[in-house]
């Protein structure tokens, strides 16, 4: 199948996100369904439309404009504010989750990601069978849909994603684009601006399969450095990369500020304990281990204290990161008002970098207690019994 990437978008990302998160909230009316929209600074009448829905689109309310201008197209139109906090928090939870699809994940704006899939040695309905199962697992999981574009390179992917909305999987594969590509009004292609279309209009080129079949020279007249990337855009042609964060600039890192200031060791500890299995889970989710743990304190007078070790060995398991942690927290903590505390894990290292070890006691299927049950089943019958060393201190 060579090179095939996912495109994954997120369908009218800032409405979806704000409805999900009233619907949480007890809100009986799911926004998606009524005349809404997002718009910023309700109070001053020139607030500008950011999202809206399919029905206040209908309407004739347009992204970009005024408030004022929307009321007068749709006057029952309900206006929502924006929650950039709430979105980013979406965001990050649709990225970890595509990580644990692909190792190469690159994040391309606050509701897009490529996925590379090329490792997947899977045929055509493979494919087509996965990206359902991604598409239906996050609308299930996070109760907002994407569309699922799959193609040989990130261009047509990306154009894949943005056919028939919302909810979909679409395919633009090398001996599709003639027929799904080429037909499209040549504004549809990725990269060409209004302006741009404007210029190709008059110069007679009206859709995709116009710009690809035109004389590159003739092109290039007109357009100098531009014209070979709409030239090579038109006839579906990219080999840019995937742009991912490599795993050992990664870190891992989770956080809460506290409703009230406590002054209390071990409240301060099962708060630790909840942010543990917290980036343990994210770790599981990216398949990465971690060498270095930090924690953080910041106390009432926001003054933040920090202290990090290096583990021995990396680890994914929340107990070991849990106890590591409290660890840092005794030697961290002066008995006054807390109002923060964090987590963080860094110097993460993929699944097969784990060096075993005889005394990692807290990976129970690895170290110690594989070896010892390796020995002991080589000793069936031979009267040799070994048991971990965790085993005889507790006895
Ligand atoms: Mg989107």
């Amino acid at each position: 199948m060579g090179r095939i990437i996912f495109h994954v978008d997120v369908n009218n990302a800032f409405l979806s996100w704000t409805a999900v998160d009233l619907l949480k909230k007890g809100f009986k009316i799911d926004i998606r369904k009524i005349p809404s929209a997002i718009a910023g600074n309700q109070s001053k009448r020139h607030g500008i439309i950011l999202a809206k829905s399919p029905v206040a689109k209908n309407k004739g309310v347009q992204t970009a404009t005024p408030i004022y201008i929307a009321r007068k197209k749709c006057s029952n139109l309900r206006i929502f504010a924006p929650d950039y906090e709430l979105y980013k928090k979406e965001s990050d939870k649709l990225y970890a989750y595509l990580c644990s699809y692909s190792k190469y994940v690159e994040r391309y704006s606050i509701d897009e990601c490529y996925l590379d899939m090329s490792n997947y040695k899977f045929n055509k309905e493979e494919f087509i069978k996965l990206a359902y199962k991604i598409k239906n697992e996050i609308n299930s999981n996070f109760g907002f849909t994407v569309n699922v574009g799959i193609a040989n390179n990130k261009l047509c992917a990306k154009m894949a994603s943005d056919f028939l909305k919302p909810n979909r999987v679409h395919t633009l594969f090398k001996e599709e684009i003639k027929d799904k590509l080429w037909p499209l009004p040549v504004h549809k292609l990725y990269m060409i601006g209004e302006k741009t279309a404007k210029r190709l209009q008059i110069l007679n080129i009206k859709t995709i399969a116009d710009l690809a079949n035109s004389d590159f020279n003739f092109l290039q007249k007109y357009f100098k450095n531009s014209a070979l990337y709409m030239y090579e855009y038109a006839n579906g042609e990219d080999n840019s990369q995937i742009n991912y964060i490599k795993e050992k600039n990664k870190n891992i890192s989770m956080s809460i500020t506290l409703p009230i200031d406590i002054q209390d060791k071990d409240e301060l500890k099962s708060i630790l304990l909840n942010l543990s299995k917290k980036v343990a889970v994210r770790l599981h989710n990216q398949n990465l281990y971690a060498k270095t743990i930090s924690i953080t304190l910041r106390n009432k007078y926001f003054k933040d204290t920090q202290r990090q070790t290096k583990l021995y060995n990396a680890t994914n398991n929340y107990k070991e990161i849990n106890k590591t942690g409290c660890f840092l927290l005794d030697s961290l903590y002066k008995e006054e008002y807390i109002r923060y505390v964090g987590i963080k894990l860094s110097d993460l290292v993929e699944n097969n970098e784990y060096q075993l070890s005889l005394f990692d006691e807290n990976n129970n299927d690895n170290g110690l207690d594989k070896v010892i049950n390796k020995v002991n089943s080589n000793c069936k019958n031979k009267q040799v019994k070994i048991v971990p060393a965790s085993y005889i201190s507790k006895k």
